[in-house]
């Protein structure tokens, strides 16, 4: 099929600026509308090419493209627009543009036509703020999750009047706006001329009443900052910087409606000694040279607490131990990570008389230099690490 340049389809030149692009489209919007032109599919082809060569001019990008590549970028030259091969948009798509094209408050009043047709305008539900609070947690605390109570300050429903800031909660009269109906008629200019619509009363904000006499208690707000205690269970395995939501802790709005969240962000408190890595810990041992040398046990802190840690004789700097089910448990539930003991053997740094003279005669031994064929069995073994 043989598209038509978009320039061409708008009736603008190459160099239109979207101003002329937008009153060009809109002109033709006008023109083809499907109520102007009840079935007529002939006008319906022509508003959705309008609403295509539209779309790819008003983006600089798009634009771009198409200055460069015209029709033959195919799909790929405008990722998701669908364009290239036929009429990717829909009405639906296109109608959903008008708020941009037509500007004004709110949007383009389509009167009557696609989805805004009948039905009551829908009161929105109030919703208090979301509380968000930062949670420090210990390794071990993190380990096996547990339920915390806090007391925190928070917006909430009035009790004297029951969130409603009237007092008693009763003291209400109809709105003199909408007289009780909570919704008004609203006339507007567009562009197929005068347009009626209902519209949720901003009086009442389709309550229907508004208040008469105010609480004293909240001052006609419906809430009060107090304090409150709020219980929440954190799950084994959590992560620094993780959201947790506990629903309808947070603030209660003004006038009632449902609460906000309280947001729980980790915040993981440093092991002095063990670095988390996912759901492992690593820890770094400084063996002496006679303990990796001879064996022996040594003590490791774990997140449960101190541990014994068999050390095997001629164990070598770079070994890692692994201390199974010693790690963090993951959140998904399943799964616990280990503790890798990185193990590291010290040189001594200053040495008295006597322990050179004891270090030198040990240098002279033959046991105290790798042969090749040990050095590349260590290194193979340490290869991994480096992988
Ligand atoms: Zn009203
Ligand atoms: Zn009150």
């Amino acid at each position: 099929m043989d598209k038509r340049d978009y320039y061409e389809v708008l009736g603008v030149a190459k160099t239109a600026t979207p101003e002329e692009l937008k009153k060009a489209y809109r002109k033709l919007a006008i023109k083809y509308h499907p109520d102007k032109n009840p079935g007529d599919k002939e006008a319906e082809e022509k508003f959705k090419e309008a609403a295509e060569a539209y779309d790819v001019l008003s983006d600089p990008e798009k634009r771009q493209k198409y200055d460069q590549f015209g029709h033959n970028m195919g799909p790929q030259g405008f990722p998701g627009g669908g364009f290239g091969g036929g009429h990717g948009f829909t009405m639906e798509d296109i109608f959903s543009q008008f708020g941009d094209i037509f500007g004004g408050h709110g949007g383009f009043d389509m009167g009557g036509f696609g989805s805004a047709a009948g039905g009551r305008p829908r009161k929105r539900q109030r919703r208090g703020d979301d509380l968000r609070i930062t949670l420090k947690l210990s390794l071990e605390d993190i380990a096996k999750g547990i339920s915390k109570t806090l007391k925190l300050k928070a917006f909430a429903k009035c009790d004297h009047c029951n969130g409603t800031g009237a007092k008693d909660g009763t003291a209400f009269v109809t709105c003199p706006t909408c007289h009780g109906s909570g919704t008004v008629m609203r006339t507007q200019q567009t562009i197929f001329g005068l347009s009626q619509s209902a519209a949720v009363c901003p009086e009442c904000n389709g309550d229907g009443k508004i208040i008469k006499e105010n609480c004293t208690y909240c001052n006609g707000t419906g809430v009060q900052h107090k304090e409150q205690v709020v219980s929440f269970n954190i799950p084994a395995g959590v992560a620094d910087g993780m959201t947790l939501t506990v629903k309808g802790k947070g603030n209660a709005p003004m006038h009632g409606g449902v609460n906000g969240d309280l947001l729980v962000v980790i915040e993981e408190i440093k092991h002095p000694e063990l670095i988390r890595d996912g759901n492992d810990v690593v820890y770094n041992l400084m063996l002496d040279f006679p303990t990796a040398a001879l064996g022996g046990s040594v003590e490791v802190p774990t997140i449960g607490g101190r541990a014994r840690l068999k050390i095997a004789p001629g164990t070598q700097p770079g070994k890692i131990l692994r201390l199974r089910g010693k790690g963090l448990p993951s959140t998904e539930g399943y799964g616990t990570g280990d503790e890798l003991v990185n193990v590291m053997v010290y040189v001594p740094e200053t040495l008295n008389d006597e322990e050179r003279k004891l270090i030198e005669q040990l240098g002279d031994k033959p046991d105290m230099k790798p042969s090749d064929s040990v050095k590349d069995r260590i290194f193979s073994k340490l290869r991994h690490i480096f992988d």
